[in-house]
């Protein structure tokens, strides 16, 4: 029989209260394995309300206290990692190795993280002039947190918003992407295993125009952390701003990558194939255009391409897979319609463009080979707007200008990998890139007590890191005469 999920409220498994369900696909096969509460409104605000009453109470536990809850769920998750790392597969695609090593240890690692951060936090103090007066800082949680989370990194991005979120002292309702549900849905299990009081956390599954909505909408959420697409983030800061509710958005990117003549080439072509390919090309942070300096273009293409013609593409659960299937019929279409625009646009396929051949028992799944495209001018569509999939973009450059120009073309700034033997250039350039993030010589290196996210339609709210402490908690000045 088909698995029913349901929603986590207050510590106990609800069925959404209108009894609608939406199908859940596994991406290999096309097939439905379990359905997804359809909720609304109405579970929305029980969740809120389970949040709203543990609040007073969960807030005044000592910071020991709550980092104590954090280890015993980071060591519950580690507990369950392959159940968890094998659902995380099924439901979004992503090969079960790539959630086996990254996904479920860094899902482990937020809580580590925040567990142990929220030990050291110290406030501000300062005396003024002859110490008449002294001013210090106090930090208090602001109440339920609303967290909403797209499909690509389910737990992983999650529980980077829930690890914060609680550890200063919130409570919290998540509504999960309605296409990756399930490791959401077994975390709710997982955070009673190891102990959290009942209503610390919420978690609804729904659609975004219904249950995502009415949670930004909900005015007793004061505060939303929201990752998906610019044009989502755009309608849940417009519902966010007439409630001055505190807001950080982690949206969507058209990354580059620059390659200078100076560059390892091919160190940096077998970086970038992992950079433009990993999880499909659907991590926020893929390399999705190159820009390489003209001198050795026809190189870097040629070994690009050569080492993109070596990935795997086939079952997730295969060790020797690189590459599943995309996340839906949807969003695989939408790819396929822009390979065929690149083409159009002008662009040629170096390689891939097509669906791999592969066994009868994955026929219905959405798979897509590794593409390349070549020749298209940095203004064209396809190296303007996110695709999202396995689809990169390379063009020549002549110049550091041009390629600083080329790289801030697009209306986002989330993130640039930049390849160089040459030191000035690396900082110049990191410096005059309009993105959150810059990686020289190297792709997706993170770590926790650095800020993240994007500029420009990349996001809002990076300064002192979003997935912070310091964004879950209110600061406010007090000064005392001595
Ligand atoms: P999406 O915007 O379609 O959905 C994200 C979440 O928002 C889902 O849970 C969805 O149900 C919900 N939602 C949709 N409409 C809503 C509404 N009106 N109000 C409230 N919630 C709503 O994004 P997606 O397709 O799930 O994820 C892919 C996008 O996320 C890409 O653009 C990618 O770049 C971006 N992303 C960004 C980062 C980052 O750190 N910057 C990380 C991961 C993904």
């Amino acid at each position: 029989m088909t698995q029913k999920l349901a929603n986590y409220i207050g510590g106990h498994p609800h069925a959404p209260r209108n009894g609608k369900y939406l199908d859940n696909f596994e991406p290999a096969t096309g097939k439905v394995y379990s359905l997804i509460p359809d909720s609304g409104a109405e579970d929305i605000e029980l969740a809120v309300q389970a949040a709203k009453t543990i609040f007073p109470w969960w807030s005044a536990r000592t910071a020991g206290q709550r980092s104590e809850v954090l280890y015993s769920i980071a060591n519950k998750i580690e507990q369950y990692a392959s159940e968890l790392a094998y659902a995380e597969s099924k439901d979004q695609g992503k090969p079960l190795a790539l959630a086996r090593e990254l996904e479920i240890p860094r899902a482990i690692h937020n809580f580590r993280f925040f567990a142990s951060e929220i030990l050291h936090q110290t406030e501000q103090a300062v005396h003024a002039d002859a110490s008449e007066t002294l001013n210090y800082t106090h930090r208090s949680p602001l109440g339920v947190a609303g967290l909403i989370s797209p499909w690509n990194l389910p737990l992983y991005l999650l529980t980077w918003k829930i690890a914060p979120a609680i550890a200063a002292g919130n409570t919290v309702v998540c509504k999960p992407s309605e296409l990756t549900p399930m490791t959401a849905y077994m975390l709710g299990e997982i955070l009673n295993e190891a102990g959290v009081p009942h209503g610390v956390v919420n978690i609804v599954f729904g659609r975004g125009a219904t249950a995502g909505a009415a949670l930004t909408a909900n005015p007793e959420v004061p505060i939303l952390s929201f990752t998906g697409g610019t044009a989502t983030g755009r309608s849940v800061l417009t519902s966010a701003v007439p409630k001055f509710k505190k807001t950080s958005l982690e949206l969507g990117g058209k990354n580059a990558a620059v390659v200078f003549a100076d560059a390892d080439v091919a160190e940096a072509a077998i970086q970038l194939v992992r950079s433009g390919f990993q999880n499909q090309g659907e991590i926020c942070l893929c390399n999705s255009r190159i820009f390489v300096e003209e001198k050795v273009y026809p190189e870097f293409v040629e070994k690009f391409s050569r080492y993109a013609s070596l990935l795997r593409v086939g079952n997730p659960e295969d060790k020797e897979t690189n590459m599943g299937p995309l996340v839906s019929k949807e969003h695989k279409e939408k790819v396929q319609s822009y390979i065929e625009l690149a083409k159009k646009e002008g662009g040629k396929i170096a390689f891939g463009g097509d669906t791999p051949t592969l066994s009868d028992y994955f026929s219905g799944g959405y798979f897509l080979n590794p593409t390349v495209v070549t020749d298209l001018p940095h203004t064209a569509r396809c190296m303007q707007e996110e695709i999202f999939g396995p689809v990169v973009c390379i063009a020549p450059f002549k110049t550091e200008k041009e390629a600083i120009e080329f790289t801030n073309s697009t209306e986002y700034g989330l993130s640039a990998s930049l390849w160089t033997r040459d030191v000035s250039r690396a900082h110049r350039v990191a410096q005059a890139l309009q993105v959150g993030t810059v990686w020289v010589n190297c792709w997706m290196v993170r770590d926790l007590r650095v800020p993240f996210g994007g500029m420009k339609a990349s996001g809002l709210g990076r300064e002192g890191g979003r997935h912070s402490l310091e964004f879950y908690t209110e600061t406010k000045n007090i000064c005392v005469k001595l």
